[in-house]
């Protein structure tokens, strides 16, 4: 892929996680698609207290869940086919949050594919794609937002769709 290429489909990825927080009330601190080398990644999306609460009741959890496979759907909503090595590192995060993906084969595999299937739901949603696609354009042309600034392109992306 093209950098341009990439560098997109990193803000759509990142955008994808920011909405679903936002959706679902986990305070969002940053969101930037500057490259870190070092850490090995494209962009990330920083929410409340960094890491995801392991005592969370199952209804935070479903969230969360939805939340660190929204940047993979998001990603392959916009690009047309999926990025397994993108969303190791959220796969990953999440099966250390879910028993169910640490379960024996297929049923890991299959509540896996059961996940993706609700991030890929969650994304489609037109009101929802909307405030990802703003979100994705701001973050191209500024490479970084406060959570403040990334709620208000959301909303803004939202509204705009509302008024059509
Ligand atoms: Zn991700």
């Amino acid at each position: 892929m093209a950098k341009r290429a990439w560098i997109k489909a990193a803000a759509y990825h990142e955008a994808g996680h920011a909405v679903a927080a936002f959706e679902h009330g986990i305070r969002l601190i940053d969101v930037s698609i500057m490259p870190d080398w070092e850490g090995d990644s494209f962009g990330r999306v920083l929410v409340d207290g960094k890491r995801f609460c392991r005592v969370w009741g199952p209804k935070k959890r479903q969230a969360a869940l939805l939340h660190l496979l929204a940047g993979f759907a998001a990603e392959s909503k916009y690009r047309g086919r999926r990025n397994w090595v993108g969303a190791e590192r959220d796969i990953e995060h999440a099966r250390r949050l879910t028993p169910q993906l640490r379960a024996v084969e297929p049923v890991a595999t299959a509540y896996l594919l059961y996940i993706i299937a609700r991030a890929d739901a969650f994304v489609a949603q037109p009101r929802i794609w909307a405030g990802i696609e703003a979100l994705a354009t701001e973050l191209l042309a500024r490479e970084e937002l406060s959570g403040t600034e990334a709620i208000e392109t959301i909303v803004k992306g939202m509204n705009a769709l509302e008024a059509v």
